[in-house]
C-alpha cells in the first residue's frame, strides 16, 4: 500500500511543479449563463451548454415528468430491459435532422467513439486522423489497434499524403476529425475530407459536439454548404447545445445494426436514464424549431472577437493563446475575482507552449456582460491590439 500512495504522491508533485495538476472547484450553476464558485456570483463564459437549454423549462418538465412516468434509472443495459420506450423516438429524431438513415444513442459522447471505431476497424486496418482530434477519437483508435496516422492540424494535402502512401496496404480506413475543433473552435474542411475519403475508399467519421445546435442552422458541420455533406458517420454529443447528456450516431441502417450488435459501450453499460432521453427530445424539438435561438452564440461569439479585433469566429467557441501554462492560470484567477469564469486549458489537453483561456458563448449572454468580459480581457491580450486603450 506504501509504494502505492507514494508513486501517486510523486506523480502529483511532479504535475503540481509544471503547473499542469488538476483539481475540481465546486460550481453552482444556478442559472442559464450564472454560476457560484468560492461564494462568488460570476458569468460563465466556459459552458458548452451553447443554448442554456440546460436550464430550459421545456426540457426540465419533460425530464421530471419521464422521471416520474418510467423512474430516474433505466435498470439495465438497452439489450436487456434499459431500452425504454423514448429511445426510439430520439434516435429517429436525430436521423432525420441529421438526414440520415438511422442513428443510436450511447451513455456520453465518449462512450460512443470509443464503441463506434473497434466496432468497425480491426488491428489490420488504417486509421488517418487530425492532429487535434478530441481525446475520445484516440482512444477508440488505440482500443482498436489498428494502424493509427496522424495528419497536420486541418491539412489536406497531408492527409491525402498520407493516404496515398497507406492506404493499399489496410483492408479498411478510417479518417476521423472534429467537425469543430473543441480547443480551437475552428471547422474541419468537411466537403473537402468527403472528397477525399470517397477517392480512397476511405470512411469519414466526423465528431461534431461542438457543431449540433449552433453550426449551419443547428444541423451542424456536415450541412455548411447548405447541403449535406456525405459524411457516412456523423458522431456527436447530446451534452452540449443540446444542453443534456449522452452521445450519438447517425449513419446507414447496416451501420447502425452493427453497432448496437457490437460496440462493447453500448452493450455492457446501463442505457441513458429516461430523465435525460426525455429531455434530449424536448431540447431538440426547440433547436429545429427556433431558428432565431440557435443563431445566437454566433452572435455573441462575433461581438466578442470584433471588439477585440480577433479574427471573426468560425463557432462560438473562442481560443485566446497565451502560452505558458501560469500565464493563462493567472488571467482566468483574474477574470474570476472580476465575475467572470473562463478556465485556462493546458497541456496535454492542448499542445505545449500554447494553454489558452477557452472562452464559449452561450445564447443567453447578455451584451452588456460580454462589453465588460471584453475590458476584463483586453490587458492580457497577447500583444497590442488595434484600438486598445
Ligand atoms: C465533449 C466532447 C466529446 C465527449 O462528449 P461527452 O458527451 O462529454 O462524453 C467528444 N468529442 C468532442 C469533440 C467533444 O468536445
Amino acid at each position: 500500500m506504501e509504494s502505492l500512495e507514494r508513486f501517486a504522491r510523486s506523480k502529483l508533485d511532479d504535475l503540481a511543479a509544471q503547473s499542469l495538476k488538476r483539481t475540481l472547484a465546486e460550481t453552482d450553476r444556478y442559472g442559464p449563463t450564472e454560476a457560484r464558485r468560492d461564494g462568488r456570483d460570476v458569468i460563465s463564459f466556459c459552458c458548452n451548454d451553447y443554448l442554456n437549454l440546460s436550464h430550459h423549462p421545456q426540457v426540465i418538465d419533460a425530464a421530471v415528468e419521464a422521471t416520474r412516468r418510467f423512474g430516474v434509472g433505466s435498470g439495465a443495459s438497452r439489450l436487456v430491459t434499459g431500452n425504454h420506450p423514448l429511445f426510439a423516438d430520439l434516435e429517429a429524431r436525430l436521423a432525420r435532422y441529421k438526414e440520415a438513415e438511422d442513428a443510436v444513442v450511447f451513455g456520453s459522447g465518449y462512450l460512443t467513439n470509443i464503441g463506434i471505431i473497434p466496432s468497425l476497424i480491426r488491428p489490420d486496418d488504417l486509421i488517418v486522423a487530425d492532429e487535434y482530434c478530441h481525446a475520445c477519437l484516440f482512444a477508440g483508435s488505440q482500443i482498436s489497434h489498428a494502424k493509427l496516422l496522424i495528419f497536420r492540424h486541418n491539412d489536406l494535402a497531408h492527409c491525402a499524403e498520407l493516404l496515398a502512401r497507406h492506404r493499399q496496404d489496410h483492408p479498411h480506413c478510417l479518417i476521423l476529425t472534429d467537425g469543430v475543433f473543441s480547443m480551437d473552435g475552428d471547422l474541419a474542411p468537411v466537403t473537402e475530407l468527403v472528397d477525399l475519403a470517397e477517392a480512397h475508399d476511405a470512411w469519414l467519421m466526423t465528431d461534431d459536439a461542438h457543431g449540433l445546435g449552433v453550426i449551419a442552422g443547428g444541423k451542424g458541420s456536415s450541412f455548411v454548404t447548405g447541403k449535406k455533406a456525405r459524411v457516412p458517420l456523423q458522431m456527436g454529443t447530446l451534452s452540449k447545445a443540446v444542453g443534456v447528456y449522452g452521445g450519438y450516431l447517425c449513419a446507414s441502417k447496416p451501420v447502425i445494426d452493427l453497432i448496437k450488435t457490437r460496440a462493447r459501450s453500448f452493450i455492457y453499460t446501463t442505457g441513458l436514464p429516461p430523465g435525460s432521453v426525455a429531455a434530449c427530445i424536448a431540447a431538440l424539438e426547440l433547436i429545429e424549431n427556433h431558428p432565431e435561438l440557435v443563431a445566437k452564440p454566433m452572435q455573441k461569439a462575433r461581438r466578442f472577437t470584433r471588439a477585440l479585433n480577433l479574427p471573426d469566429p468560425e463557432s462560438c467557441i473562442v481560443p485566446l493563446i497565451l502560452g505558458d501554462p501560469d500565464i493563462a492560470l493567472a488571467a482566468s484567477q483574474d477574470l474570476i475575482e472580476q465575475g467572470f469564469l473562463v478556465t485556462a486549458i493546458r497541456p496535454p489537453t492542448v499542445p505545449p507552449g500554447t494553454a489558452r483561456l477557452r472562452f464559449t458563448f452561450t445564447a443567453e449572454h447578455r451584451d452588456t456582460d460580454i462589453d465588460r468580459l471584453v475590458e476584463a480581457v483586453r490587458p492580457h491580450m497577447p500583444r497590442p491590439q488595434d484600438g486598445a486603450a
